[in-house]
C-alpha cells in the first residue's frame, strides 16, 4: 500500500487531502465530548438526573443572579462556535446552560474560554514563531497555507503582543510543544 503511495505523489496528496477533514472532524468530536463531560461535571449530574436532587455549587456562575448552586442550572441546547486551530477552522457545538432566574450561566470550560476565536494550540504556535523571529506576514502566509484561513495582521499582532507583553517570563518558562501534552 505505502509503496504505491510513494511512487505516486498525486496519491499522497489526495491521501493528505482526505486526512485533513477527518482530523478536523475528530478534533470537533473530541472538543464537543469534553465540553459535554464538563457540563455534567459542573451540574453534578448527567442528563437524566433531576436537578433538585443536587445540592452542590462550583465554579459555574449565573450572570444575572450570581448563584453557583448547580440545582438552579439546566442545559439549554447549544451555540454554534468556531475556533481557528492548527488543525483548521473547527466548527463545534458549545453547550449552553441557563439558570432558573432566566440568566445565562458562565461555564468554566477548561478547553475554550468565552469569546475565544483562536485556540490555544495555534496561540502556542504563534508564540514559537515570535520566539524564532518569524515575521507577522510569514505567520499570516503559513496560517493561510496550513489552516486555509485568513488571519489579519492586526489580529496576529495582538496575539504576539499579548504573548510578549509584561509577564515575558512565561515565554521562556513555557516548554516548547507543551500544548501537545494535553492530547498526548
Ligand atoms: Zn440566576
Amino acid at each position: 500500500m505505502s509503496t504505491s503511495i510513494n511512487k505516486n505523489p498525486l496519491e499522497f496528496k489526495s491521501f493528505l487531502a482526505n486526512l485533513q477533514p477527518q482530523l478536523r472532524q475528530m478534533v470537533q468530536e473530541m472538543i464537543e465530548s469534553q465540553l459535554t463531560q464538563e457540563v455534567d461535571q459542573w451540574l453534578y449530574r448527567g442528563r437524566h438526573t433531576r436537578r433538585h436532587q443536587v445540592s452542590r455549587g462550583g465554579k459555574a456562575i449565573c450572570h444575572r443572579c450570581g448563584t453557583r448552586q448547580a440545582k438552579a442550572f439546566s442545559r439549554n441546547g447549544h451555540r454554534q462556535r468556531q475556533l481557528v486551530t492548527t488543525y483548521g477552522v473547527i466548527s463545534f457545538r458549545l453547550p449552553r446552560v441557563v439558570c432558573e432566574c432566566g440568566g445565562s450561566v458562565r461555564m468554566p470550560f477548561s478547553i475554550v474560554r468565552p469569546y475565544q476565536r483562536v485556540w490555544d494550540d495555534l496561540i502556542d504556535q504563534v508564540k514559537r514563531w515570535a520566539h524564532w523571529g518569524v515575521s507577522l506576514r510569514q505567520m499570516q502566509a503559513a496560517i493561510g497555507e496550513q489552516i486555509k484561513t485568513q488571519m489579519g495582521l492586526r489580529k496576529l499582532n495582538t496575539l504576539v503582543q499579548d504573548i510578549t507583553s509584561p509577564p515575558a517570563l512565561t515565554l521562556t518558562s513555557v516548554p516548547p510543544l507543551s500544548c501537545w501534552m494535553v492530547f498526548g
